[in-house]
């Protein structure tokens, strides 16, 4: 008899490996699914291996111990030899390389070795001539078993040949691992052959299991636990890897456009429950080939479902699928919540063939494609320049800031009363050269999400103060120029200091400009803005409270801030045509002047509007009926027109 304890130390090791791949819930995905089959089967193969040995350990053995030593060989060959197929089919998946065997003849090619193998353990019981267990001398090979070696050996050549060239589809670390399984097998056969009876290879294999686990399926970074479901940061793995192996297939992104919301209405634990049937019912679609797709999720609710390019669902199939999701899920969970969802669908790479821009189509294709519709395709987003301008805006961005690109376009503003322009408002575009103007709604969501906002501040307050030093706004009738400064920006502990010092550059009078608060993210105003506003103020600076009747502009805000003028945001002007909506901007006017703060109405876009606005009293107005924002030459060419005709007669 061999010296079983390696054998029997390779299972607990199998063990472990399953029980973490279960409790880290990797048990979802084909690659995950290969995986546990390997070890599972190698299992198998060690216990089965324990089976054969045992019996023979005191010789001759009854006739159950010989019917018993017998079924465990054909076990253990039967499940050695899959071993080497499966984690071939594993290395496939790993490097989302499988569409290489998809062909009919390829997959014949592929099994037929192990059918060989089949079809010869299936005659043994009449002939003996692959192994015969007798009761006097126990297990004996015949001369058929070397066909097995064979076949093994075959499996085991090319999975290491296929290994070795996975390198570019994996980190070092993670290849070197993948590749101990096979080193590790090869020395334990090595040493198998010299000492027979040292029966390393099952405790070896697991050996190189374990590694595999730790350090390429890292079910920490594959899986995101909570939900069951591939991580993001695998998505991103996988992308690569279908990208590098010229893979066709196809993208599927759902984006749950009210997760956050689901999230704090549901709690985090219910959520994650959710997201979970969610993705229960993504799977159960029928493939033609295979039989899933894999399915990846990104906090806080986008599912990526990736097919290959063969199993593409067609536009109607995905709506129906979504169909499916919102009414099976609601009658399942019966939380009182329903999913928006949106949807794009991006064939790769006929589509997009870069990685970056399909993370970033998944990302923005809501706000790119503005039609509305749940579905999407990526053909019809791709080409547009928003799409270019979006996958690219940090590159602009940090470009346009350092190559002194940002460019002050001027908005006047409509003094009712002397019926001419008082003021104007500086707007940021880029002006890059690729893409042409670009207005502000493109970049500086970015620029504050990317920490550029108070570079990008910075390079605008340069251009407003230059531009107020060029030109004697007295002259041109103007009071002031009103410049928007993000909530980040006030709270810079240095503005007082860059504004103090860019006054003296410029040679302006803080009077000069009106620092228009533009925010809508945040909930409190923090102490050192408040400090910042109060030395401003000192220092001759006023303040302006934009867009109010949005997001947190609001009455909190009015009564908290020392301000002298409030802008109504055009959504509130745009409900002039109800009666509700009149009474609403007409009291809100009367409330603000009440409070002793101008007031300008933003948006107004037709003579009817304006008359009306005038007869409810309106200190200010802005908008497109009077004139878009103008770069600046343009700009004083209008005023200089409009105030001086008015001021002189
Ligand atoms: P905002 O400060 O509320 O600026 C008014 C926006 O409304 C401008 O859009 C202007 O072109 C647009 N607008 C004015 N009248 C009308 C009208 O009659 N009809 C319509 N449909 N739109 C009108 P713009 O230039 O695209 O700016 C969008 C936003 O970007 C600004 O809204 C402001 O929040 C931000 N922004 C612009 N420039 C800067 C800047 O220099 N710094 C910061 N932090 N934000 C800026
Ligand atoms: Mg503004
Ligand atoms: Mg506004």
């Amino acid at each position: 008899m061999g010296n079983i304890y390696f054998d029997i130390c390779a299972i607990p090791l199998f063990l472990i490996i399953l029980f973490v791949c279960y409790s880290r819930r990797m048990i979802k995905g084909n690659t995950n699914h290969l995986f546990i089959a390997v070890v599972f089967i190698s299992l198998i193969t060690a216990v089965a291996d324990l089976c054969i040995e045992i019996p023979q350990g005191s010789l001759p053995m009854s006739q159950a111990s010989r019917v018993f030593c017998n079924v465990s060989t054909y076990v253990y060959l039967i499940m050695r030899n899959a071993t080497s197929v499966v984690l071939l089919l594993f290395l496939l998946h790993l490097t989302r390389t499988s569409f290489l065997i998809r062909n009919k003849l390829v997959k014949i090619i592929f099994s037929l070795p192990y059918a060989v193998i089949l079809i010869l353990l299936m005659q043994n019981p009449f002939t003996h001539n692959v192994f015969y267990v007798s009761v006097e001398t126990g297990y004996e090979r015949g001369p058929l078993m070397l066909v097995l070696y064979i076949v093994a050996l075959i499996y085991g050549i090319v999975g290491f040949a296929y290994s070795i060239f996975c390198r570019r589809y994996l980190p070092l670390k993670k290849w070197l691992s993948l590749l101990s399984i096979y080193l590790l097998a090869y020395t334990a056969v090595f040493i198998q052959f010299f000492s027979p009876d040292s029966l390393l290879e099952m405790f070896f294999t697991a050996m190189g299991e374990m590694l595999v686990m730790l350090a390429v399926m890292r079910p920490e970074e594959r899986m995101d636990s909570e939900v069951g479901m591939l991580s993001w940061a695998s998505y991103q793995w996988d992308l690569k890897n279908i990208l590098r192996s010229h893979e066709h297939v196809q993208i599927i992104v759902v984006l749950l456009q009210n997760g956050r919301e689901m999230r704090n209405y549901l709690g985090d634990q219910k959520y994650n429950e959710y997201l979970s049937r969610i993705a229960d019912v993504i799977r159960s679609i029928k493939l033609k080939h295979t039989n899933r797709a894999e399915i990846y999720f990104e906090r806080p609710g986008t599912f990526y479902i990736i097919t290959e390019a063969d199993e593409s669902l067609t536009e109607d199939a995905v709506k129906h699928l979504m169909l499916k999701v919102g009414e099976d899920v609601r009658k399942d969970t019966n939380l009182g919540v329903r999913s928006e969802t949106r949807v794009c669908m991006i064939r790769c790479p006929e589509d997009l063939n870069k990685a970056e821009d399909i993370i970033s189509l998944g990302h923005k294709f809501s706000n790119i494609d503005s039609r509305e519709q749940t579905v999407a395709q990526a053909k019809d987003i791709v080409n547009a320049k928003t799409f270019a301008v979006e996958v690219h805006i940090e590159d602009i961005l940090g470009n346009a800031i350092r190559e002194n690109r940002i460019e002050m376009h001027y908005q006047p503003i409509y003094d009712v009363k002397s019926g001419r322009f008082c003021s104007a408002e500086a707007l940021a575009r880029i002006n890059d050269p690729e893409y042409g103007l670009l207005p502000p709604g493109m970049f500086i969501p970015e620029a504050e999400a990317q920490g550029l906002i108070i570079p990008l501040g910075d390079a605008i307050m340069e251009q407003v103060f230059r531009f107020v030093s060029e030109h004697d706004l007295d002259i041109l009738g103007l009071r002031f120029i009103e410049m928007n400064i993000s909530v980040a920006q006030c709270m810079e502990s240095a503005l007082p200091e860059k504004l103090r010092a860019l006054q003296e550059k410029y040679d302006v009078d803080p009077a000069r400009i009106n620092l228009e608060i533009t925010e809508t993210t945040y909930e409190d105003i923090s102490k050192i803005m408040l400090e910042n506003i109060g030395e401003l103020i000192k220092m001759g600076y006023s303040f302006a409270l934009d867009d109010y009747g949005t997001g947190y502009s609001n009455i909190q805000r009015v009564n908290q801030l020392p301000l002298k003028l409030v802008k109504i945001d055009k959504s509130v002007l745009d409900e002039i045509y109800t009666e509700n909506g009149r009474t609403i901007l007409e009291y809100t006017m009367r409330m603000m002047q009440k409070t002793g703060k101008l007031l300008v109405v933003e948006g107004a876009e037709t003579p009817e509007v304006v008359e009306m606005l005038e007869n409810m009293g309106c200190d200010y107005i802005q908008g497109f009926y009077f004139s878009k924002p103008l770069p600046a030459d343009e700009f004083i060419d209008l005023i200089k027109e409009k105030n001086q005709r008015i001021l002189q007669p």
